[in-house]
């Protein structure tokens, strides 16, 4: 058992790609290739009596497709996949569901809001980047007049990589919070999160002390949490906090299978970590905005690498969901200059009591934001 961060990793290593781990009693890991840094996702796989349950796909690109034809011959024991359960929207979680489910002729599971979203993005995006409302998002940000180049040329590389949204089975049953889902001896509750993505499903064996948790939960890389300009006055944050809060009702000794990173134990201590850590970056923006800052100027206070252009673009979103807890909680307050700019100015009294310069978190230089 390793232990890291006072949370305990059973595994050392991730399966080989087209191969399985089972983590317990009908319960079976696999990863497919994801380009980068990231290099794989975390998939899995329920037995039922009369076939599988699929959780999460991976990306929409001939490699994992292949990966999962191997998957089909050899780690079925001839058994059909019956249901695609995809926990959220993202390319990497949805990028075979039509694949599976056309192969084997079975539906799709998933929350509304994330089935209804990756439609609509599978057929707009990212056109929404190039609209009069994504020029007005990124000038308000400070950002460059030639970023949304940038951002076009990048589009275009990630659909080569498979990484763009794919297009998505016709119809699928909706999964609700709460909702109980019976796979062979196991009922599996349905826990919605938000915040990185609308309406994020969980998967909790109460039996088997285990939760699938998605990107809702990850153990190293912290999800990215982005206002974007679809919605561009949204409080993200608002919802990933309290779900940080609704998530620490999990048993203590749960078992958390992440879309991301390896299995592990300490899910009460992860999550505390990450409330504290959102806490600490959102104190560091106070302080730095006793001055005026628009949004590009804040990106320092949270990242330290030089960041290309899709990173700029989620460094930037995470920055600015920042900023709007910050303004829903009254502490900063946002205005509109003539140069078409928004800057935020540090407005509670209290903050010289609460500050502690110099005493931060580091801005992270980890490059990985899912
Ligand atoms: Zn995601």
């Amino acid at each position: 058992m390793n232990e890291e961060n006072n949370l305990s990793y059973p595994h050392a290593e991730h399966p080989e790609p087209g191969t399985t781990i089972e983590l317990a009693d009908g319960v079976h890991w696999l990863t497919m290739p994801m380009p980068g840094s990231l290099s794989h996702i975390n998939l899995y796989l329920l037995e039922d009596e009369t076939g599988w349950y699929v959780v999460d796909t991976g990306l929409s690109n001939g490699e994992t497709a292949a990966v999962w034809h191997e998957i089909f011959a050899s780690a079925l024991g001839g058994k059909p996949v019956i249901g695609v359960i995809c926990t959220h929207m993202h390319p990497d979680h949805i990028g075979q569901s039509a694949m599976i489910t056309e192969h084997f002729k079975c539906p799709l599971y998933m929350t509304r809001a994330e089935y209804y979203q990756a439609r609509s993005f599978a057929n707009s995006a990212p056109s929404h980047h190039s609209s009069w409302l994504g020029q007005e998002f990124y000038t308000r940000a400070g950002m460059p007049a030639d970023y949304l180049v940038q951002l076009a040329k990048m589009w275009e590389q990630r659909s080569s990589e498979g990484m763009s949204m794919p297009t998505m089975p016709a119809g699928y049953e909706r999964l609700v919070d709460g909702q109980i889902i019976t796979i062979g001896k196991h009922d599996w509750r349905v826990v919605v999160g938000s915040g990185h993505s609308p309406e994020h499903a969980c998967l909790y064996c109460a039996a088997l002390k285990i939760m699938i948790s998605g990107d809702q939960i990850l153990p190293i890389i912290t999800s990215n949490v982005s206002v974007h300009p679809t919605e561009p006055n949204a409080n993200p944050l608002k919802d990933w906090m309290d779900s940080h809060d609704k998530f620490l009702a999990v048993p203590a000794d749960t078992f958390v299978l992440p879309a991301h990173n390896l299995p592990f134990y300490g899910v009460r201590e992860r999550l505390r970590g990450l409330i504290s850590h959102h806490d600490d970056r959102m104190l560091a923006i106070e302080e730095a905005c006793v001055e005026p800052k628009v949004a590009k100027d804040l990106l320092p206070v949270l990242f330290a690498r030089e960041l290309d252009p899709r990173q700029m673009m989620m460094a930037l979103g995470e920055a600015i969901a920042h900023v709007h807890l910050l303004i829903h909680r009254n502490r900063i307050q946002r205005s509109l200059h003539e140069d078409g700019q928004y800057r935020f100015l540090s407005i509670d009294p209290d903050l010289s009591r609460r500050a502690h310069p110099g005493a931060h978190d580091a801005p992270s230089d980890g490059p990985v934001m899912v």
